[in-house]
């Protein structure tokens, strides 16, 4: 049966497996306070579903979610919400088995480039009280190496141009005239909370936004919204690869639900969020997200998630397809991956971190090896390489410069790294051939091809690694005799030299 308001209790009949549908009132009176940008699979597996519980368990009226698609593909999201009357599905699956739960905290869609004015003016409505984004990292135009924004891009000319005022393309083009639009009328601003994964989301936000405004002139406005925009930083968590056919054959078995495009995702899931927002926020903390005083508080999760979560993922990752496996709980059901990210997790990284009070360190080791260890998400590896250039710097050198400092064990680490370098190269282990995916990918390549068994060509590219590790002898030799063993052996046979 097709997915829409009619037939939900009959799936609840003849479902096989637990589902939960939503019993809360939809539309009418029901206020949309938050517009969301970027409906894909991750706003809908997170944000809309820690909104569909408080809606569901707590009675919340005033914030349902408007979708918003500023991309040309976003237009099969406006077509499959709207012919399912804004419902979908998230699939919960682990080891356990799989449970269905139906949102319905998203209740409105818009496609950009069906009607860009009726976007800006749901932005300015004044029931709207967040802007929320999951654009990806591209969709901040936002230099790493300079943190400013890439201004001579064409998107971001385009609505620079005051010509362009009441067509905007991008989400800083669409927050700006909306926010215009607020400050004209004597509104209070709407927070802009962004979603994704970048350290200091907020920050950047906020800094982009400000930069745009200032470009645009109007110094004025550009005041107003630098003193009283409220943006959020926040860390974001939930494993949510892209919904493969399969997993519709599947739902629509074991649920008899036919969705045109379910989520499949972890039953794990974490929120912390900064508490700045400009004109109240939902009670977040009802339904388990972590609403913490200020920045620095969030950068410590930040940290603890990206050196443990995202660090193990690139040590699964690159290794992992080196050494041929497809995907992240193949890899980690080799013992002596499932020891090595252990090791390297408890005795490089964790004693670098900072103490959270209520955070159990080894409870969260425990519970990423399990996630990782899950069977159903099928969580394929070339999402976990994608872009090294920008995640081995981030994800896996900061602790090797924390260790430098502190003189502490970093061979583990040192391991991960070697086998990016040669991971570049583009053939695994049994001589399979794969395309770099990767923005620096031409210069990553020849100098990988001109260092050979020499790590210092790689090691040597300025915007992505710092002198301090250039200069470290000890962990030149290190990476230098972990690159020299993957090179002559491969990974399976080089990894258990790397285990105590
Ligand atoms: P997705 O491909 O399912 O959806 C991406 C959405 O972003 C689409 O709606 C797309 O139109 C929009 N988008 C892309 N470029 C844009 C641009 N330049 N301007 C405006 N909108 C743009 O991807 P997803 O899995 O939902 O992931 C989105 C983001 O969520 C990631 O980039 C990451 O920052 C964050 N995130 C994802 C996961 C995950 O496991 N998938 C986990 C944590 C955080």
């Amino acid at each position: 049966l097709k997915l829409n308001v009619a037939n939900l209790q009959r799936f609840v009949k003849t479902a096989a497996a637990p589902l939960t549908v939503p019993t809360y009132p939809r539309g009418g009176s029901v206020k949309q306070g938050i517009v969301h940008i970027g409906v894909g699979g991750f706003h809908r597996a997170h944000f809309a579903y820690y909104m569909n519980q408080l809606m569901e368990k707590h009675g919340l009226a005033d914030y349902a979610i408007c979708g918003v698609g500023l991309q040309p593909w976003d237009s099969k999201m406006r077509d499959i919400l709207h012919s399912q009357d804004y419902l979908y599905t998230v699939v919960e699956r682990s080891a356990k088995g799989s449970e269905a739960h139906v949102m319905g905290s998203i209740q409105n869609f818009l496609f950009a480039p069906d009607d860009r004015e009726a976007v800006v003016a749901k932005m300015a409505h004044p029931d709207t009280r967040i802007v929320s984004l999951t654009i990806t990292e591209s969709g901040y135009f936002y230099n790493e190496h300079t943190h400013e924004l890439q201004s001579d891009d064409p998107a971001i000319q385009h609505d620079l141009d005051p010509a362009n005022a009441k067509a905007p393309t991008t989400a800083f083009g669409f927050l700006y005239a909306a926010l215009a639009r607020r400050h004209a009328a004597g509104l209070k601003p709407f927070t802009v909370l962004s979603c994704d994964n970048m350290q200091g989301n907020g920050s950047i936000t906020r800094s982009m936004l400000k930069t745009f405004a200032n470009l645009r002139g109007d110094t004025n406005l550009a005041t107003w919204i630098a003193e009283k925009v409220a943006f959020p930083n926040s860390m974001v968590d939930r494993i949510t690869p892209q919904t493969a056919p399969a997993d519709m054959v599947a739902l629509a078995e074991t649920f008899g639900i036919e969705d045109a495009w379910p989520v499949v995702t972890e039953p794990f899931m974490q929120w912390v969020i900064e508490d700045q927002f400009s004109d109240g926020r939902p009670p977040f903390e009802k339904v388990g997200v972590q609403v913490v005083a200020n920045v620095h508080e969030v950068e410590q999760f930040e940290k603890h998630k990206l050196r443990l979560l995202n660090g193990s993922h690139s040590a699964i990752g690159y290794p992992g397809q080196l050494a041929g496996f497809s995907y992240v709980h193949e890899v980690m059901n080799h013992p002596d991956f499932d020891a090595f990210i252990w090791q390297m997790m408890q005795k490089e990284v964790k004693p670098l971190l900072p103490t959270i009070e209520g955070v159990d360190i080894d409870a969260y080791c425990h519970t990423l090896v399990e996630r990782f260890k899950n069977p159903t998400i099928m969580d394929q590896l070339p999402r976990i390489c994608l872009g090294g250039s920008g995640k081995i710097p981030k994800f896996i050198m900061p602790s090797i410069a924390e260790a430098i400092w502190a003189t502490a064990p970093l061979r583990r680490l040192s391991f991960v790294a070697a086998a990016w370098f040669h991971y570049v190269n583009g053939v695994d282990d049994n001589g399979n051939k794969y395309e770099l995916d990767d923005p620096m990918k031409e210069e990553l390549q020849q100098k990988a091809t001109e260092g050979g068994a020499d790590p210092r060509a790689l090691l040597g590219i300025r915007t992505l690694f710092g002198d301090d590790l250039r200069n470290d002898e000890r962990f030149v030799k290190e990476l230098t005799t972990a690159l020299e063993l993957i090179r002559k052996d491969g990974i399976l046979k080089t990894l258990p030299k790397y285990l105590d």
